[in-house]
């Protein structure tokens, strides 16, 4: 019977990591005819690590304990980075002052009186002046598929933090599965457009970048015009895109909380577990029929 092969296919689901809430999703996912992911810690690994250190107006030193200052008051995986590195080296971390996040853009902070921000050089270029050598760095690093980190201190460029947050294993096979079974798949993210470029070119799929949080939504919506939209994300920045899509799908680690409000989970953080979804969703709506 109809609801006897839905149970079955939801628990099959179920014991493979892939957690979908009720008969209701299976239909919807079954229909799914665009899949957009949230890059940072779902088509990546989330784990930046700093890979070059750029000294313009100070030494690296200085660069880089300015930013590790600021860095302490955001959780963002690239302020986990920076401190890591300060810490490898040897650069004592201290906390600044007045430290806080701007979401989509970076941190602000003071250390010994100086005001210091640290984030993406778009925003970066209205808080100091970027020179000809300043400008060439950041173009060639993001060009490799790179996140910059421009630090600016007392309104002058100090120098830059480069950072590569690498691509989870799976994650080229797990969009060529996808395309080849004949859906149209799509990177989204908030940084820079030319990191977004490297990173979705490398894994062979479309993108759009520079992307604050409600420009997420924006875009799903404008997708869901067309066709039945699935996204994945992390449920935690994400979430309001998540709850956009006709299907919002969480994956990695904050799942658990996330699944609350996304209408699917991916528990192990494979790529190659959302063509899975799909083709179990497939294959349970074609038993029906
Ligand atoms: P993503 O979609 O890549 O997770 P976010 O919306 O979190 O992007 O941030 C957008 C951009 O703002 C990042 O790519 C980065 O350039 C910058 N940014 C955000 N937070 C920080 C931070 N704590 N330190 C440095 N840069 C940051
Ligand atoms: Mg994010």
């Amino acid at each position: 019977s109809v609801p006897a092969s839905i149970a079955a296919s939801l628990s099959t689901g179920a014991r493979q990591g892939l957690l979908m809430k009720g008969g209701v999703v299976i239909e919807a996912a079954a229909k799914t005819g665009v899949v957009a992911f949230d890059k940072t810690g779902t088509l990546t690994q989330g784990r930046p690590r700093v890979t070059e250190v750029v000294a313009l107006g100070r030494t690296e030193r200085e660069v880089v304990e300015l930013a590790a200052a600021a860095e302490t008051g955001s959780s963002h995986p690239l302020a986990l980075a920076i401190v890591e590195r300060a810490k490898a080296h040897a650069i004592p971390v201290r906390n600044a002052t007045e430290a806080k996040a701007i979401a989509g853009q970076g941190v602000v902070g003071t250390l010994d009186g100086v005001a210091i921000f640290v984030g993406a050089p778009r925003h970066a270029l209205s808080r100091s002046n970027f020179d000809d050598q300043a400008k060439a760095a950041v173009e060639q690093l993001e060009t490799a598929g790179k996140t910059v980190a421009a630090v600016i201190a007392d309104g002058v460029l100090a120098g830059l933090i480069a950072m590569r947050d690498e691509p989870r294993e799976d994650a080229a096979a797990g969009i060529a599965e996808l395309k080849a079974m004949g859906l149209r798949c799509l990177m989204l993210t908030g940084d820079n457009a030319r990191t977004g470029a490297a990173i979705a070119g490398s894994l062979g799929m479309e993108h759009k970048a520079e992307l604050m949080p409600e420009d997420k939504v924006a875009a799903i919506k404008a997708l869901s015009v067309d066709a039945s939209v699935m996204m994945i994300g992390d449920g935690i920045n994400d979430a309001p895109a998540l709850a956009a899509a006709g299907i919002g799908v969480a994956m990695g680690s904050g799942t658990d909380v996330a699944l609350e409000t996304a209408d699917a989970a991916i528990l192990k953080s494979r790529v190659r577990d959302v063509p899975a979804m799909i083709r179990l969703a497939r294959a349970t709506m074609s038993n029906i029929r």
